[in-house]
C-alpha cells in the first residue's frame, strides 16, 4: 500500500482529492469543519516536504453551475485551519487552472472550484480525468468519503499516473482502521449493528458474521428479530418481509458460532415523541400502542459485560432514537462502555452516518480508538466489497 511516506514532495505538486464537502449556513459560512481538519496532516507533510498542493473537491449536489456551491466559500476556513495562504482558482480544468498550477511556488496551497460543476465528475468521464492530471505531478487521494464512487477524481484519473500515486494519511488510516477490525483482529471482536432497518445493514451483517465473536444488534432492527422469534413488538418499527432473513441470520451465526446479543428490554412509548408517555417493557411484550424507541436498563447491562470483555469493538448504528432526549440514554451508556474498554486496551472503530452524529453529539469521538469519516464508504467496506478509489491506487 502505498502511503505519503513512500514520496519526498521537494519541488514537486501534488494534486490532492480531499474531501471538503462541508456543511455550509444560509451565510455560505462552515458549520462543521471536520472534513477540513481531517486532510491537515496530508497537506502539512507534502508543504513540510517542500513541495504544493492543488486540492480538489466536491461540494454538495449542484447542477452545473451554481455559487451556492462554489468551494470559494470556504477558503477561509481552510487558510483558518491549514495556517497557510489558500489560493483559489473558479474552475478545475482549462487553461486557466493549468497557468495558475504552473504559477504555484513550493510551499503553496490551491483551491480547485467545485468538481462536481462538471457532469464528467460523477460519470467518471476519462477525458476530464486526463484533464485533472494534468494539475500535479503525484496523485495523492484523501477523500474516504468518495472512495467507493469510480468518479474521475476519485478513481479514473488515477491511471495516468502509473507510480506516482498513493494515499493520503486520512485514507490510509481508514484503510488501516477498518483492516484492524475485519481481518486483523485481537480476539473477542465485537460488532454492535444498530440503526433503524435490517434491510440496509443486511449485507454487512451477513460479510460480519465471519470475522466477529459476538454481535450486538440493537436499534430498530431489534423488532425484526424479536417478531420473528414470536415476541410481540406492538407497534415498533418492523420489517414483516425481512423476518425470515433474520431467523436465518439466528441460524448462521449459531452454526459459526457467533454469540447475537439483542436487547432483552426497551424503553417503550405511547408516541413517536419526545414527549411521549414511556415505560420499561419486556422487548416481547410491547403491546399494541407502544413502541419500543431505546434500549432498556437489562439490555445496556449485558451490552456492557460483552463490551467490556471485547478487544475488538466496531459500533454502526445507534441503539435508539437518540436525536429525541428521551431515547438516547442507551446510544450514551453504550458510547460510556465502548470508552471504558477503550481505556482498558481495546481497540474500537465507529463509523457509518448516524453512529458518527451521535458519538460527536455526546462528546465520545475522542474516547473511541478511529471514527471513521467516511458513511457510504466504511459501510461497503463492511459489506466486504473492494471500494473503486482503493482499487485504483493499488493497481
Ligand atoms: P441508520 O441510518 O440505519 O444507522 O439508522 C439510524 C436511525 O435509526 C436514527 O435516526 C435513529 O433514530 C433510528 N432508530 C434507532 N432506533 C430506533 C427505534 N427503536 N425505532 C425507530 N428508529 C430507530
Amino acid at each position: 500500500m502505498k502511503t505519503l511516506n513512500d514520496f519526498n514532495f521537494k519541488n514537486k505538486k501534488a494534486i490532492i482529492r480531499v474531501d471538503f464537502n462541508v456543511p455550509l449556513n444560509d451565510k455560505f459560512e462552515v458549520t462543521d469543519a471536520t472534513r477540513i481538519q481531517a486532510a491537515k496532516p496530508t497537506i502539512i507533510k507534502i508543504l513540510e516536504d517542500g513541495g504544493s498542493c492543488v486540492l480538489m473537491s466536491h461540494l454538495g449536489r449542484p447542477k452545473g453551475k451554481q455559487d451556492e456551491f462554489s468551494l470559494q466559500h470556504i477558503v477561509a476556513k481552510v487558510k483558518e485551519i491549514i495556517g497557510v495562504n489558500v489560493k483559489f482558482v473558479d474552475d478545475c480544468i482549462g487553461e486557466k487552472v493549468e497557468e495558475a498550477v504552473a504559477n504555484l511556488e513550493d510551499g503553496e496551497i490551491l483551491l480547485l472550484e467545485n468538481l462536481r460543476f462538471y457532469e464528467e465528475e460523477k460519470k467518471g468521464d476519462v477525458a476530464f480525468a486526463e484533464k485533472l492530471s494534468k494539475l500535479g505531478d503525484i496523485y495523492v487521494n484523501d477523500a474516504f468519503g468518495t472512495a467507493h464512487r469510480a468518479h474521475a477524481s476519485t478513481t479514473i484519473i488515477a491511471q495516468f499516473f502509473e507510480e506516482n500515486k498513493c494515499f493520503g494519511s486520512l485514507l490510509a488510516r481508514e484503510i488501516e482502521s477498518i483492516d484492524k477490525v475485519l481481518n486483523n483482529s485481537e480476539k473477542p471482536v465485537l460488532a454492535i449493528l444498530g440503526g433503524a432497518k435490517v434491510s440496509s445493514k443486511i449485507t454487512v451483517i451477513e460479510n460480519i458474521l465471519d470475522k466477529v465473536d459476538h454481535l450486538i444488534i440493537g436499534g430498530g432492527m431489534t423488532f425484526t428479530f424479536v417478531k420473528a422469534q414470536g415476541g410481540s413488538v406492538g407497534d415498533s418499527i418492523c420489517e414483516d418481509d425481512k423476518m425470515e432473513l433474520a431467523l436465518d441470520i439466528l441460524k448462521q451465526a449459531k452454526e459459526k458460532g457467533v454469540q447475537i446479543h439483542i436487547p432483552v428490554d426497551v424503553i417503550a412509548a405511547d408516541d413517536f415523541s419526545n414527549t411521549a408517555n414511556t415505560q420499561v417493557l419486556d422487548v416481547t411484550e410491547i403491546p399494541d400502542g407502544w413502541q419500543g424507541l431505546d434500549a432498556g436498563p437489562k439490555s445496556l447491562a449485558i451490552f456492557d459485560e460483552v463490551v467490556n470483555k471485547s478487544k475488538t469493538i466496531l459500533w454502526n448504528g445507534p441503539l435508539g432514537v437518540f436525536e429525541m432526549e428521551s431515547f438516547a440514554k442507551g446510544t450514551i451508556a453504550l458510547g460510556h462502555s465502548i470508552d471504558k474498554s477503550t481505556q482498558n486496551g481495546a481497540f474500537s472503530l465507529v463509523g457509518g452516518g448516524d453512529s458518527v452524529a451521535a458519538v460527536k453529539q455526546f462528546g465520545f469521538a475522542d474516547k473511541v480508538s478511529y471514527v471513521s469519516t467516511g458513511g457510504g464508504a466504511m459501510l461497503e467496506m463492511l459489506e466486504g466489497k473492494s471500494l473503486p478509489g482503493i482499487e485504483a491506487i493499488l493497481k
